[in-house]
């Protein structure tokens, strides 16, 4: 037997702005506290980035893009250092995934199998790519040769959310490095600490100055900033479709390229001829895992009528079950939410489930486990227009919605503006690739969730995104096509 251990917390090593190579206080002077969400404790003061800083970033990127040796080095000695630096990240294993639970509050049993290994195979994946970006040649009309090169689109603007802070560094920098891209990047306010150690090790690595550069700060200013400059190519952008829709706004004068990877309302479908133990497990982990704040989370369980008492007894027992405490105890399953704003969103849903008059089968209520804690929810009777079903609640709330029949679920399941995740869970292998088929999502997942692989294409249908990350896909938005043509006479 296994016993939980409390692992110990890391040391807070950089906190300024990287710019050009160098650790820099704000031009302003001005800094934003970052907390631990289970204590509220303050566990550092940020560099708060803003217009100024982000100009002096987009310069220090423009110049190693334009001049610098990242781009023009041999491709594969780009890859040797990207590898070198998913070798550092993997060094500090512990210490990082310690730090991402001290500045997120995520159960350190899940930074630990989580978090670390996807960010280092996903910069490992990508670092395999350097060296194999290439064009075609094309047999075009005429005494004429023409090929097609791929070159890196420039300095790109990234700006990425908190719910996997270092994931989300690499899902932006493996395909951005591998194409020779330089980068300004945001973390997200309340998650800065991971993103500035990365920094750290990637220049330990090799990567030259002012190909990362990394500017903290709020979103409004320093991410503003980002967007308009007219100095960026590109800006890739994981957050809320509200958040994109301002962005793309205000892209547009400058008409720059741009990826976004947005929320979900996603069904989790389960049939009466599922594995259901198998089911029940899978759905639990779909909503529950990282506190709910999973832009694919199954927050819609479609649960065919038939077998929906049995399954919701097996949903009702592993939410009791479910442990809620320190996320540096390796016991702990669930930790706090992020912050005092996505706290009190998600108790609002809570009421607002509660008043449109589903039942609430367990939690529905803070827990006094520490800060910011909420019991995992599960409602039941959940129908499609309540506010529950259709609107992305980000914590630990799961509706049960049941069905009778596959067209009428599947009419349901697409009756929605979101499009990032589905799943299905049914032992008969042709009506589960009937669903995948009719699904209109990013991803669908067949008797299993969550599962992700750098190399596997990830990204929203309608307003779940723009683009896809991961795979050569995801790669394919850092390149520009060049095609050359050259008279042979
Ligand atoms: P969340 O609700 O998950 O925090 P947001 O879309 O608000 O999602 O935030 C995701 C990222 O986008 C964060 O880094 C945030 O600071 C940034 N952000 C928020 N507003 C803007 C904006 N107007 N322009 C650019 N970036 C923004």
């Amino acid at each position: 037997m296994t016993t939980a251990e409390t692992i110990s917390r890391p040391t807070i090593r950089q906190t300024q702005c990287f710019i050009g190579g160098e650790w820099i206080p704000a031009q302003s002077g001005k800094t934003f506290d970052t907390h631990h969400p289970a204590t509220g404790e303050v566990i550092a003061a940020v560099a708060e980035g803003d217009v100024g800083d982000v100009d002096a970033a987009v310069e220090a990127a423009r110049k190693a893009f334009d001049e610098g040796p990242w781009r023009t080095m041999d491709a594969r000695e780009r890859g040797r250092i990207m590898y070198r630096l998913a070798d550092l990240i993997e060094a500090e294993f512990d210490e990082l995934a310690a730090l991402e639970t001290l500045d997120n509050g995520k159960p350190i049993s899940d930074s630990l199998a989580a978090d670390l290994p996807l960010t280092i195979d996903c910069l490992r994946y990508y670092a395999g790519y350097a060296d194999k970006i290439h064009g075609q040649t094309i047999p075009v009309n005429g005494n004429f040769f023409t090929y097609t090169k791929k070159e890196p689109v420039g300095v790109v603007g990234q700006i990425i959310p908190w719910n996997f802070p270092m994931l989300m560094v690499a899902w932006k920098w493996g395909p951005a490095l591998a194409a020779g891209c330089t980068i300004v990047m945001k973390p997200a306010e309340q998650t800065p600490l991971t993103c500035l150690r990365m920094a750290r090790l990637a220049q330990k690595a090799g990567i030259p100055d002012g190909v990362i550069n990394i500017v903290p700060g709020y979103g409004p200013t320093a991410g503003a900033a980002i967007v308009a400059h007219p100095g960026v190519d590109k800006v890739a952008f994981t957050g809320e479709y509200k958040t994109a829709q301002i962005i793309m706004a205000e892209a547009a004068p400058t008409l720059k390229r741009l990826t976004f990877e947005l929320g979900g309302k996603s069904p989790n479908i389960v049939f009466n001829d599922a594995d259901l133990d198998a089911a029940a497990a899978g759905s639990h982990f779909a909503l529950y895992f990282n506190q709910g704040q999973c832009c694919c989370a199954g927050s819609r369980l479609f649960v065919q009528e038939d077998i929906h008492d049995q399954f919701v007894e097996k949903l009702v027992n592993m939410n009791n079950d479910r442990v809620l405490g320190d996320p540096f105890s390796t016991a702990t399953e669930q930790g706090p939410q992020v912050d005092q704003a996505q706290f009190d969103k998600i108790m609002d849903y809570i009421e607002i489930g509660k008043s449109e008059g589903a039942q609430c089968l367990t939690g529905g209520t803070a827990d006094d486990a520490g800060n910011l804690y909420v019991k995992p929810t599960l409602f039941d009777g959940v129908t499609d227009e309540m506010k529950i079903a259709t609107d992305e609640i980000f914590g630990p709330v799961l509706s049960i919605l049941t069905f009778k029949d596959t067209e009428e679920l599947i009419q349901r399941a697409n009756n929605t503006f979101y499009g990032l995740a589905a799943a299905v869970w049914s032992r008969d292998i042709g009506k589960a690739h009937y669903v995948a088929d009719r699904v209109r999502a990013g991803t669908v997942w067949v008797n299993c969730y969550d599962v992700f692989d750098a190399a596997a294409p990830f990204g929203g249908f309608k307003m779940s995104g723009l683009g896809r990350e991961l795979g050569q896909e995801g790669l394919n938005n850092y390149l520009e096509t060049k095609t050359v043509t050259v008279a042979l006479d």
